[in-house]
């Protein structure tokens, strides 16, 4: 089998590398400039600017649709995109990327059961950041029990009337929209009265208040709705009450993500853990001569080549058109415990002094964010179930 990539995928490359090496400071590249900006106004900025640069030089998007603002291009050139992107540490994925729930979450579901006027008003500003997204799927009472949402939306003529509470929601601090699960028939069965609605997030009736996470991250947040009408016409994705079909599409891209990038990210924070390592003294010696740091250093190396494998495995099968269904709760598994395992040595290798260090201080700040990445899109119990359920075929 040969792994190698093709001579256009190489091409494009070189394209991008050069675009990122002056559109990404190296002052960004530093573990800590963005955990000293969070939440901040400048973050906000820089970001916004840079998401708008890349739309604007042909790398946003880059397997959409050209006449939904993207460049049409096949999944290996996604994949080397993805790789560079990572490789220059550019403010992409979850944490850092303004646009990410749009293009990751948001645009691949519209692209499926988006109706045409839905992908050609609202991709292209997915892609530009002029909208910004956010997910409000979770609620107080319905995290994991995704069916059991009450977050309610009555019909009242040509308008959804929305009531509830939506929580956990990334980016909400920053988002002009959300993409919404709202119960339009109470009396349906769970899974059936649900509608997977967008929501303006200015409209009369919003309010959104910022959750503090215990990284000290300030990007997070709950929205409460108090009869907030929301027009049925460009709104609903899908059909009325037929919403559940198109949040199981979405869930298994957002539990699936990108692990060729993941591949990346995580190895420079690996590398960081091995610098660490050999700058920190443990019982007189430096921490990368003892053998137990060496071995689980190994363990995390192992299992980075296992994802990037997997990331091979996610892309033939997209290529052919297959459906991830079960196996992303395979990659979600893989991608969220080998993160936790990088940041769990790095805390252990600085031990409980060194975290409190500023130049340890990323290593900290990491083992602490990464903990929720276990529970964001589904909790590791649940990825489980999933697989003992769908793929293994094993009893309930
Ligand atoms: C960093 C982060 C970002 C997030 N971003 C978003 C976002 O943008 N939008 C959004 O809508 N949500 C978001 N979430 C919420 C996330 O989807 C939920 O937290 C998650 O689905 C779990 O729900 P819960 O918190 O209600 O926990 P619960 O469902 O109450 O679960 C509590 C515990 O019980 C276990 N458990 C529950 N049911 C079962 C079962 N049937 N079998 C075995 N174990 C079970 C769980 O695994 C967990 O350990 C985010 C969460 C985090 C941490």
């Amino acid at each position: 089998m040969d792994l190698r990539y093709s001579s256009a995928a190489e091409r494009f490359r070189r394209e991008i590398r050069r675009w990122l090496e002056q559109s990404v400071p190296a002052r960004w590249r530093h573990p800590r400039f963005w955990i000293d900006r969070d939440g901040s106004e400048e973050s906000l900025e820089l970001r916004r600017r840079w998401e708008k640069d890349r739309f604007d030089n042909g790398f946003a998007g880059v397997d959409w649709p050209v006449e939904f603002g993207g460049r049409g291009a096949d999944h290996e050139i996604r994949a080397v995109h993805d790789e560079e992107m990572a490789r220059a540490r550019a403010p992409i994925g979850p944490f850092l990327g303004l646009t990410y729930l749009g293009t990751a979450l948001l645009g691949p579901t519209l692209l499926r059961y988006g109706t045409d006027v839905q992908k050609r008003t609202i991709l292209p500003r997915i892609l530009s950041g002029d909208t910004i997204w956010c997910q409000g799927f979770s609620e107080p009472e319905s995290g994991s029990d995704l069916a059991g949402l009450s977050t309610s939306a009555r019909r009242d003529g040509d308008v959804l009337v929305v009531s509830g509470q939506k929580t956990w929601t990334s980016l909400a601090r920053h988002a002009d929209a959300m993409f919404a699960l709202v119960r339009t028939d109470p009396k349906a069965e769970r899974r059936r009265g649900i509608t997977f609605l967008l929501i303006d997030l200015t409209l009369p009736g919003v309010q959104v208040r910022p959750i503090r996470q215990m990284s000290g991250s300030h990007e997070f947040g709950e929205e409460f709705f108090d009869e907030v009408r929301v027009p049925v016409d460009g709104n609903v994705v899908g059909r009325i009450d037929d919403g559940w079909a198109v949040a199981r599409y979405l869930l298994s891209v957002e539990r699936n993500a990108s692990p060729i990038s993941q591949y990346v990210e995580f190895a420079h924070e690996l590398d960081d853990v091995i610098a660490a390592a050999r700058n920190t003294r443990k019982d007189g010696r430096p921490a990368i001569e003892h053998p137990r740091i060496r071995a689980r250093i190994a363990r995390c190396r192992a299992d980075l080549e296992l994802l990037r494998v997997r990331g091979y495995h996610t892309i033939s099968r997209t290529a052919r058109g297959q459906d991830l269904g079960a196996d992303a709760s395979v990659t979600k598994l893989l991608w969220s415990q080998t993160r936790l395992a990088i940041a769990d040595l790095g805390a252990d290798v600085l031990g409980a002094d060194g975290q409190l260090s500023s130049d340890g201080g990323h290593l900290g700040w990491r083992h602490l964010h990464v903990r929720g990445q276990r529970i964001a899109g589904g909790t590791a119990q649940i990825q489980r179930t999933i697989i003992a359920r769908d793929l293994l075929g094993l009893p309930r």
